[in-house]
């Protein structure tokens, strides 16, 4: 099976949908008081590509599946019509926040940034959870915005959000699956994109995760797919495995310098 094919997307898919009784989207898991004993929610994170996004939707659709889809508001993921194409098909739409790292760690500046794109997501479909952007060439972590309490109070309160689905979910049973990095290993390039959980499923290929999904899935699953990633023509696969192999190679050397200072 060619990997990271809308084809092979599929493929997890029907066996998401054959192994799991209930697939969740985000909004719907943090209203619930007690995680349910079994469940997987399938979260994207639109970093550029929103084409792709609208196509792994469709698929979506096509095989009455819902998830979750973060959205960057800036110019090459932010785009409108798909963004209101993908929440009229009954999928989520989260906010892709990075306000910490464009504002170079100035909380205040961050804070106002935040509302602002928030506002205007709103705009286009309700939002009611929010995703951090990695950032990984910055010294900065976007979710260090709402460490301090009285911000974590304004997110919930005054911004009506149900959750910052890395801080306020608790992964110590649930296995957390994703494709950063482009691969399905938890130690490789795998910077930011962390979760504290017990259970850490680690797949030397495609084949490997859909043998997972297939036989003997935990009970509890959450799995991010990054839409941009995701192609069908060999050319746009081309470009998108060297972007990646560029990006990991900097987080490796970004590492490399933070661990020999
Ligand atoms: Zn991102």
């Amino acid at each position: 099976m060619k990997d990271f094919t809308l084809s092979a997307y599929e493929r997890y898919l029907k066996e998401i949908k054959r192994s799991f009784s209930l697939v969740l989207r985000f909004d719907e898991f943090l209203q619930k008081q007690v995680p349910p004993q079994s469940f997987c929610i399938i979260r994207h994170d639109v970093d550029r590509r929103p084409g792709n996004a609208l196509l792994m939707a469709e698929i979506e659709k096509r095989l009455a599946v819902r998830s979750t889809y973060y959205f960057r508001v800036k110019h090459h993921a932010f785009k409108p019509d798909i963004i209101r194409r993908i929440s009229e098909m009954g999928h989520e739409v989260g906010y892709h926040y990075e306000c910490l790292t464009d504002s170079r760690g100035d909380v205040r500046a961050a804070l106002k940034d935040f509302e602002i794109k928030l506002l205007t997501l709103r705009e286009i479909a309700p939002v009611n959870t929010i995703s951090m952007h990695g950032s990984p060439l910055s010294r900065f972590d976007n979710r260090d915005l709402w460490r301090d309490g009285k911000n974590h109070d304004l997110l919930l309160q005054k911004h009506s959000i149900l959750g910052e689905i890395y801080l306020d979910i608790d992964y110590s049973e649930i296995a957390y699956i994703s494709d950063t990095g482009r691969n399905w290993s938890r130690e490789r390039s795998n910077i930011r994109d962390r979760v504290e959980s017990g259970l850490n499923p680690d797949f030397a290929d495609g084949e490997g995760l859909l043998d997972y999904l297939k036989a003997r899935p935990h009970p509890r699953i959450i799995m991010l797919f990054h839409p941009e990633r995701w192609n069908e023509r060999a050319l746009d696969r081309g470009i998108s495995y060297f972007f990646d192999l560029a990006v990991n190679s900097c987080k490796q050397l970004r590492n490399l310098a933070l661990h020999t200072k």
